[in-house]
């Protein structure tokens, strides 16, 4: 199990895997509302649980003291994969949550309960050391990491910036100076609270690509488990991974897509794909290696995102197929002077691997200081049209630019999006005399246009083509499988 090795991790999927037990036997046919809770016995910290715990009853009052779980062997080998960690916020110096029916709040590193919650009753923690100090009622301790578990897997939590399925673990952050807050979730209610942030919300003509999009979250996420592990949990819940907002804001058409495609992954010799997706190809897909220095992958190819057949792009209807960014030659001699310090430093770092230099000096010229705009000129171009080496010539020398931080370098005037929308773009270069007076971009897509395009799938659906025949043309080569536990 080593996506779950965090000790804090391992006890709460097993509390969870008890609750889904007791569910499956028949404790429960799914969400419920308990009756309000009237008293609240506050059970003593760090004793010993009675393992026999009956199905969690109607009220705290009636509550079991411990309610740990025992381990369940014989469940492990053929469970499949459910349960995942996001991080939700970090370096927080407080945190209060609360669940919306009872709840237990435990020692996540034993599985001791610590103190059983009414609905609605705060559990507030600090940072104490490098522990977590925990309050709720008249209660109070401090732990390496704490677990906010409604009894009935049906209610949700809430933390400041929404409410979530399943259930909170707080920990210290991992050299950090503040508590992380993680949302311990089921793959499939995961899911719920990204793929109408990801593809947004459309009619019934398009369900075959909030099917495809569900999928190719997914398998994303399967792929990704475990690698945001030092952080303290398994993805963000950003578009540095997904976007994710629990369960504020989901939608009905794109939950019916996520329960009609489990659950269903992607894969390529023997493991899920790297399912990467972006808003608008602009036309034309691209390989990894067009943007990243990462290796090309067999499934994520260059190709036209239309059909066989000719016409025009499934994505040509996207607001995004073409767009236009215009800079005066002095606000982008401003704006240069900013980034091209950062890229320099972010190649310094290692942040890029591209081979070449990133910045060749003219006399005297230092790269954090780049003086004024002399010249800029596209110098070399992917298969796919994307723009991999831009060439900008200031005062203090020229600076190569290269894949896809030619997005931070050239960011749009108004600061929104914060980066360039694509890589696949021509300059336009207006002179007045010999002296730059005006630079734009004209482009098409919006983000990095590897594998699905979100607007071509919808594209696709609305042209009647199957949720497998819109996976099948952006991830070429991948089959579908029944999502497993992998070993990573
Ligand atoms: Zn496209």
């Amino acid at each position: 199990m080593g996506r779950s090795s965090h000790p804090a991790r391992r006890a709460t999927c097993a509390a969870l895997l008890a609750a889904a037990v007791w569910l499956a036997a028949g404790g429960c046919g799914g969400p419920k509302r308990l009756p309000a809770v009237v008293t609240s016995p506050r059970p003593r910290p760090g004793v010993e649980a009675p393992v026999d715990a009956a199905p969690a009853p109607a009220t705290v009052a009636e509550l079991p003291a411990h309610p740990v779980a025992p381990p369940i062997p014989w469940l492990e080998p053929a469970e499949p994969l459910r349960l995942l960690g996001v991080g939700l916020l970090e370096d927080r110096p407080e945190l209060e949550l609360r669940a919306e029916g009872a709840a237990w709040v435990r020692d996540a590193d034993s599985g001791h309960t610590l103190v059983a919650l009414e609905a609605g009753e705060p559990l507030t923690c600090r940072l104490a050391g490098d522990e977590v100090a925990w309050e709720a009622g008249a209660e109070s301790g401090r732990v390496r990491s704490v677990a906010l578990q409604p009894v009935d897997p049906g209610f949700l939590v809430s933390a400041p910036g929404g409410s979530y399925r399943g259930e909170f673990l707080v920990i210290a952050t991992p050299h950090g100076h503040g508590l992380t807050l993680v949302n311990n979730v089921e793959l499939e209610d995961y899911l719920k609270g990204v793929v109408p942030w990801e593809i947004g919300r459309h009619d019934a003509t398009k369900f075959a690509a909030l099917c495809a999009q569900a999928v190719a979250a997914r398998t994303y996420t399967v792929a990704r488990i475990g690698s945001r592990q030092a952080r303290g949990f398994d993805l963000f819940a950003t578009v540095m991974d997904q976007v994710y907002k629990g369960a504020t804001g989901e939608d009905a058409r794109c939950n019916e897509a996520i329960a009609a495609t489990a659950p269903l992954v992607l894969r390529h010799a023997g493991r899920e794909i790297e399912a990467y997706y972006s808003a608008c190809c602009g036309g034309s897909s691209c390989a990894v290696s067009e943007v990243w220095p990462k290796p090309d992958l067999p499934y994520l190819r260059q190709a036209a995102d239309k059909s066989s057949r000719g016409g025009n792009a499934w994505c040509s209807g996207s607001p995004y197929y073409n767009w236009r960014e215009t800079w005066s030659a002095k606000a982008l001699e401003r704006l240069l002077q900013r980034t091209l310090p950062d890229y320099v430093d972010y190649m310094a770092q290692g942040g890029g691997a591209w081979g070449g230099v990133s910045y060749t000096p003219s006399r005297g010229g230092s790269a954090g200081n780049p003086g004024a705009l002399r010249e800029i000129a596209i110098k070399h171009r992917t298969p796919s049209g994307r723009v991999s080496e831009l060439a900008i010539v200031m005062e203090s020398g020229t600076y190569h630019v290269r894949g896809d931080r030619v997005r931070w370098v050239l960011t749009p005037a108004g600061g929104n999006p914060a980066i360039l929308r694509s890589a696949l773009f021509e300059l336009e270069v207006v002179r007045d005399d010999e002296r730059l007076s005006e630079i734009s971009v004209r482009g098409r897509g919006f983000g990095h246009g590897i594998g699905l395009c979100q607007t071509g799938a919808l594209g696709m659906a609305a042209a009647g083509q199957s949720w497998r025949d819109i996976l099948a043309h952006y991830y070429p080569g991948a089959t579908l499988d029944a999502v497993t536990r992998q070993e990573r």
